[in-house]
């Protein structure tokens, strides 16, 4: 599928975990992303982190939110996010917070986030206060400014394109 850089997107639209996922990865790729391009469909990486994700904790239950899918929700409310990857990031946490705000915008009072990385046994506990809040708020901001902007944000070195999904549309590999 080719992203058609003249495609329109809904300015108005919610924005999904996976928006915020790819705005702390890539703006290219979130811009790739807001018009349809979706390569990661048949990914043999992403398969296997949703292979991970649905084996870790069976008897979990995701909660879908429309624009979001939270992998899920504990008493309080928490929030709980699996990663197949074996390094934590910035990008997993900015996405918990993104998913705290959209429950917090229909009511519920959140406490926190924890990411899950089964592969490595390790849990990442993340705030949600006034902080938090407002690095949320950031990056909505920020993505809509990136799926915004008229014309394909540059490529990343291309050491950082390494496992990306979108690799073929950038590179032509
Ligand atoms: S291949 Fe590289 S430049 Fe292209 S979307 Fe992926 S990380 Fe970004």
């Amino acid at each position: 599928m080719t992203a058609d850089p003249s495609g329109s997107f809904d300015d108005s639209a919610s924005l999904g975990g996976v928006h915020i996922k790819y705005l702390y990865h890539c703006p290219r790729q979130l811009w790739l992303y807001s018009r349809g391009y979706r390569p990661e469909q048949g990914n043999d990486l992403v398969a296997f982190g949703e292979v991970v994700d649905a084996t870790t904790y069976t008897r979990r239950r995701d909660i879908d939110l429309g624009e979001a899918k939270i992998d899920w929700v504990t008493t309080g409310a928490v929030v709980h996010e699996t990663k197949s990857s074996r390094v934590p990031s910035s990008a997993h946490a900015a996405q918990v917070r993104h998913y705290c705000l959209l429950l917090e915008r229909r009511g519920i009072t959140v406490r926190s986030g924890v990411v899950h990385y089964p592969l490595i046994r390790r849990t990442t506990d993340i705030l949600w206060n006034a902080q938090a809040r407002a690095e949320a708020h950031a990056a909505e901001d920020e993505a809509r400014a990136v799926i915004a902007h008229g014309s394909v944000p540059p490529r990343l070195e291309r050491n950082s394109c390494r496992g990306c999904s979108y690799i073929d549309y950038c590179w032509g590999e």
